[in-house]
Formats: structure tokens, sequence, C-alpha cells
């Protein structure tokens, strides 16, 4: 996929903006995520999920479904990104049998997009429409996991969203001061294959751009690390997940934008903020 990169980012330029300059958004929303992993894993989704799996995904599994989930969440890795750096994201791209533009959800904010992500429901239905991190009390992928005896896990920074609107459920967490101490958990946890889900955050580039600006060295540096960490997930499910078959996914939330004084931000409804792309990618250890 490495190689065919550059021409995926242009075949999805083309789709995205036809002849315009105004690109359209994606049909199908990050909501595809939950029943996307219900559908592959033999799962009941969640009962208010009305989004239908991403059959993109789907159709790169034969036979055999995966039985184990990696899901690596890098916060604000926007598609335009993609478009204007697409070697900084060669490295998690090298291995991925499909990449997916996607809309994200309104408003384009943390807690709000994941909980789209996580219910397969759009913020109305699931009750986050600001920037707030309630529990969820909807029914998300982990409770679905849960209620089919599969063991889910999360592993994220403390205070953020992930950390927050999905507690209060029978499952672990591992929740730590700073993204060096989730990636080496996330790593140790995999190692074990003592879960069939594990939720990976990183929110270092979504700091960093709303600090210098999406497309400042500092920002462009950590994008290339997301990169790097997302490949470096695969290699330990590749080493570690023996006799599994895995999905693994780069999930960003929603994008990001320049504002003035040089610094990121996100929450509107514009193509830079709605515009995400996920990548997926079949391992058979
Ligand atoms: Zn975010």
């Amino acid at each position: 996929m490495a190689g065919k990169l550059t021409d995926f980012v242009k075949s999805t330029v083309q789709t995205l903006r036809g002849e315009s300059e105004n690109p359209a958004y994606p049909v199908t929303a990050i909501t595809h995520v939950t029943p996307t992993v219900c559908r592959l894993l033999g799962i009941k989704e969640p009962k208010q999920c009305a989004t239908a799996p991403a059959r993109e995904v789907l159709q790169f599994f034969g036979e055999k479904k995966p039985d184990r989930v990696l899901l690596y969440n890098p916060d604000a890795v926007a598609w335009w990104l993609w478009e204007k750096y697409p070697e900084l994201l060669a490295e998690a791209a090298a291995a991925a049998d499909c990449i997916l533009p996607l809309r994200s959800v309104m408003p384009s904010v943390t807690p709000v997009c994941f909980a789209s992500m996580y219910t397969g429901a759009m913020p109305k239905v699931h009750g986050i429409q600001t920037y707030t991190k309630p529990v969820l009390k909807t029914e998300t992928l982990f409770d679905a996991c849960l209620k089919a005896g599969l063991k889910p896990a999360i592993v994220s920074t403390e205070g953020d969203s992930i950390s927050k609107i999905f507690l209060k459920r029978d499952m672990d967490y591992y929740i730590y001061p700073t993204t060096q101490e989730v990636m080496a958990a996330a790593h140790k946890l995999i190692a074990e294959d003592a879960y069939d889900l594990i939720t990976v955050y990183d929110a270092t580039y979504d700091s960093t751009m709303h600090k210098y600006g999406p497309e400042a060295p500092e920002s462009l540096a950590v994008l290339r690390q997301n990169a790097e960490r997302y490949a470096a997930l695969r290699h330990s499910v590749q080493k570690y997940w023996i006799g599994h078959t895995a999905l693994i996914g780069f999930c960003p939330d929603h994008g990001c934008h320049e504002i003035d004084g040089g610094c990121g931000s996100h929450g509107l409804d514009q193509a830079e903020d709605m515009i995400v792309c996920h990548m997926y990618a079949a391992i058979a250890a």
C-alpha cells in the first residue's frame, strides 16, 4: 500500500472534490466503526446503532473473520494531512488493506466524535452534543463485547475523553499520565494476549497542533510519530497474537484547521475538520 499511497490520495481527492474546489464529505461516517467491528467479531451490535458496517473493511477478510481487534485512535489527524504530507503517514499505510475516507460528526470535537465512533450513533442519539465528558449511558462497542463474553480494554491518558466517557463498565481501564506509558502498556497487553478488543488513545497530535498549528514542524514531527506508533503496534500484533486473526485500525476522530495566531482548532462544519481517513489491516499471525 505504501507505493500506492500517492495514487490513493489522488483518486480520493478527485472523488471528494469532483470538479469543484469545495469538497463534499464522504458518505460513510465514523459511526461505521462499531457495526463493522461487531459484524467481524460475529457479535450483536448495540441496539441504537443506525449505521451499516463498512463493506470495504468486511470484504478484505475472507472466510476467516478476526477474533482480535486493536484500534489506535490518534486525535485530530485530518484527511487533508494525508493529501499534503503522504510521506509522513507512509509508515502507517505500509500494510493497510483499506484506507477509507470518512465524515466526522458535528460538533467535530473529541468527546462527541468518540462517542459516535463507539456507539455507532449520531450525537443526538448518544447525547454528547457539546465538549463535555459524561459517562455514556448508551450502549457501546465495549458493552457489545461484554454481552458476548469478550474482553475489551481501554488504554488512554488521564483526563481525556476516551478515559472518561466509557467508564463504569465491567471492563479493564489502563489510564496513565503520559502517552509513553500508554504505548508501553498497549504493547504489554498485546504481548499478554488477554483481550479481544484493545482501544489505544493518542492525544499528542491534537495537543501539539492546538499549540503550534497543524503544519508547524513540531506538529508534523508528532504526526510522523503517530504513524510510527501505529506501525509498532501492528508489529506487536504480528509478533504476539499467534494463532489469531486480527483487525487493526488507525482511526482518528476528527480533523483540524489553522486559526489566527498560528494555533490549531477544530469543531466546525468544514472539510478540514470533518473529513478523516481510517485505515485497516488484517493480520493472521
Ligand atoms: Zn479529538
